[in-house]
């Protein structure tokens, strides 16, 4: 064994090369590049996975989380709740409606936001779990605090909580199609997934330059759709989404197996009601960075799934809050340490991986 990526995009490749070849070419015959018939098929599969009524296809998972804060009414003066361990994304959307993001720490064994840490004031307009890592948060402690409900969906596409499918756990989700999550497309491409039709028709408008008939604008809106080639990508990719997820599941059982007499590597713990679809496989070590190392000299693509805490970026300086603000996403940070994970990772190369990990704790 000479390495082992963080994930191989390349092997999902071969699985849908030739229904992509086709579809694209079909695109490429009719030329419809934007809005093509291949879109609206491609929601209505996403959204019949997710199980809600609609799907609204975006250019990324940012301007998801952002249409759909603006579909809330979201700006200016506003505070939305996020988690400090989490992507930038989730905190950079609020702060581009021109709200301020109320972060909140994350919990000790599961690193998802915690709920019971979560306050609401007067300019509180949206709450935005997490479903970090591919494991939905405890949404349902948050509905009934009064104020909408946003799931930052982008690591959890297929992950359930107690039978309900990440996308229906809140009023609005927003989800990312970056190539490297468990559902990518071959670029950037994203969407918002709701029950609402409101909801839907407001984000459609606003990803449309506002407009709901050509050369009609009675609102200031973006340019942000999802393209149809990508849209033919992820609709090969989505047949096969639910088998991809399934051996997530198994290969993160076999670390957590391989690494169950190792003390000093503490494996992911699933929060009750939770079925996970792994996007990562996050476990936390002393001595990181020196692990990381040893990890990448033997050819180990592991990551680190964030080495920063939203609020000790330069971007969120203006929120003034420095070290000692959010005591466990600090201190988790400078410990975690994804191990490579896709679909198609073989026994040999997770036995490696543990092995090489051993060595470099001890
Ligand atoms: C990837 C990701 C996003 C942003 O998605 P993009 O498509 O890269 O804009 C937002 N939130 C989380 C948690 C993510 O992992």
């Amino acid at each position: 064994m000479t390495s082992v990526p963080l994930v191989d995009l390349a092997a999902q490749q071969e699985q849908v090369a030739d229904e992509v070849a086709v579809g694209w070419a079909e695109v490429l015959k009719t030329t419809a590049f934007v809005g093509g018939p291949q879109v609206s098929a491609f929601e209505s599969e996403f959204a019949a996975f997710s199980g809600v009524e609609h799907c609204v296809g975006v250019a990324n998972g940012t301007d998801a989380l952002e249409l759909a804060l603006r579909a809330l009414g979201v700006g200016p003066g506003d505070e939305c709740v996020v988690p400090a361990n989490t992507f930038i994304a989730t905190a950079e959307a609020v702060a581009r409606t021109g709200a301020t993001p109320v972060l909140v720490d994350c919990v000790e064994d599961t690193l998802l936001i915690d709920v019971d840490q979560v306050r609401i004031g007067p300019k509180t307009k949206a709450l935005i779990p997490v479903h970090l890592y591919g494991q939905t948060a405890p949404v349902e402690k948050l509905r009934d605090l009064g104020v909408p409900v946003l799931e930052d969906a982008a690591q959890a596409q297929g992950a359930r909580r107690h039978g309900v499918t990440a996308g229906g756990l809140g009023d609005i989700a927003a989800t990312s199609f970056y190539p490297g999550k468990n559902l990518g497309a071959y670029g950037d491409a994203g969407a918002v997934l709701t029950g609402s039709a409101e909801l839907a028709a407001q984000v459609r408008l606003l990803g449309a330059h506002g407009s709901p008939r050509k050369y009609e604008h009675p609102t200031l809106g973006f340019n942000s759709r999802l393209d149809t080639l990508q849209a033919v990508v992820l609709s090969a990719k989505l047949r096969r989404l639910e088998a991809w997820n399934t051996a997530r599941r198994e290969a993160a059982s076999r670390y957590t197996a391989l690494l169950s007499e190792v003390p000093e590597v503490r494996t992911p713990v699933v929060l009750d009601g939770n079925e996970p679809v792994w996007h990562l496989y996050v476990v936390r070590v002393a001595d990181r960075d020196r692990v990381l190392g040893e990890l990448h000299a033997a050819g180990i693509g592991a990551g680190i799934h964030y080495p920063t805490p939203v609020h000790l970026n330069g971007a969120f300086s203006s929120l003034g809050q420095g070290i000692g603000a959010f005591p466990v996403a600090e201190r988790v940070a400078g410990e975690l340490l994804s191990l490579p994970l896709f679909p198609e990772i073989t026994q040999a190369q997770q036995e490696y991986v543990v092995e090489t990990l051993k060595k470099a704790i001890r």
